[in-house]
């Protein structure tokens, strides 16, 4: 019967929001949990000079270490946690997580690293993101030249003016800007011109099918050339073969960060990576041939 179908299509589709609401709720508040009970922790992902081969950075990306499910992914609580706001608490911890560790590797005697930390477009909008770095700063002593900002394009977009003055403030502040998984939104020249910025990384999925994809070669070719152009230096993101490697090289692409070399580590794991690499330095495509 049509009453029946329909009762039991609309019962049905009825339980599965019910369960999905659920679940996010569930997630949230284990979120908010995990965030009190310290759960949360920075992974390092080295960022690489492609010409000398060294590792002049790193990405900090977060990562929730839940004590029943393990390691947990940014993919399956970053959304939830944009759509809650709990972005900005995380988003801040990160900051102040990563400026510590920054200062304690300086103390260490560790050689002077580029720091990149995520902020999310909701972090952004808040227009004291300024003072929070300039505390963050001030409380952890982490050098303000060492730490870079990554920012999407859509965050950037919303309200231009609005952006300009935070930009303009972060960058006299001495922060370095940098736009993540660059060319996957909708940004436009004049505003990239306008904006002070420093790095532009293009995002892996231009990167992932090269050298078997022309028109990926010929983006992440035109990214290059285009974002010196404008006097930034180009990262490429989730670089993973030599080939990829090589053909960055000969585009004369600054940076690149990806599997290749490794994955998000630990920090113990991080430092180790960093002194096996400074005690023999080499060239990255020439070492492996
Ligand atoms: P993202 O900022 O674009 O970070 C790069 C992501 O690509 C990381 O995933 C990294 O592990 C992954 N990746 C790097 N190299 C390779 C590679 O060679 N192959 C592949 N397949 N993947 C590679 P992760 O750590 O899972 O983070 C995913 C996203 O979650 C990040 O993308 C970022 O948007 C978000 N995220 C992570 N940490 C934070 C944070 O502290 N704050 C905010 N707002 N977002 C964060
Ligand atoms: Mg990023
Ligand atoms: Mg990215
Ligand atoms: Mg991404």
């Amino acid at each position: 019967h049509a009453k029946d179908n329909g009762r039991g299509c609309f019962a049905y589709f009825s339980e599965d929001l019910t369960i999905a609401v659920r679940e996010r709720i569930a997630l949230e508040v284990r979120l908010r949990k995990a965030i009190k009970q310290q759960e949360l922790r920075v992974f390092y992902q080295p960022q690489m000079d492609i010409a000398s081969g060294r590792i002049v950075g790193a990405e900090a990306l977060v990562r929730w270490q839940d004590p029943v499910e393990g390691l947990i992914p940014p993919c399956r609580f970053i959304p939830i946690a944009e759509e809650t706001n709990l972005i900005v608490e995380i988003g801040e911890w990160v900051l102040r997580e990563t400026c510590r560790q920054g200062r304690q590797w300086l103390n260490m005697g560790l050689p002077p690293l580029t720091l990149a930390v995520n902020v999310s477009p909701h972090q952004f909008r808040r227009s004291d993101i300024n003072a929070l770095v300039a505390t963050v700063l001030r409380d952890t002593g982490f050098p303000a030249g060492q730490l870079e900002l990554e920012i999407t394009e859509s965050g950037l977009m919303e309200n231009q003016d609005k952006t300009t003055n935070i930009l303009n403030s972060l960058h006299a502040q001495g922060v370095h800007l940098a736009i993540d998984d660059f060319g996957t939104g909708y940004s436009s020249l004049t505003y990239l011109k306008h904006f002070p910025l420093d790095v532009l990384k293009i995002d892996k999925s231009f990167i992932d099918d090269i050298p078997h994809n022309k028109d990926d070669m010929e983006i992440a070719a035109t990214i290059v050339a285009m974002g010196h152009i404008l006097g930034f230096k180009v990262l490429a993101e989730g670089v993973e073969t030599l080939e990829q490697l090589a053909f960055l090289q000969e585009q004369s692409c600054d940076l690149y960060q990806g599997y290749l070399k490794s994955h998000p580590l630990p920090a113990d794991d991080f430092v180790a990576l960093l002194q096996a690499n400074d005690s023999s330095p080499k060239k990255p495509v020439e070492s492996d041939r």
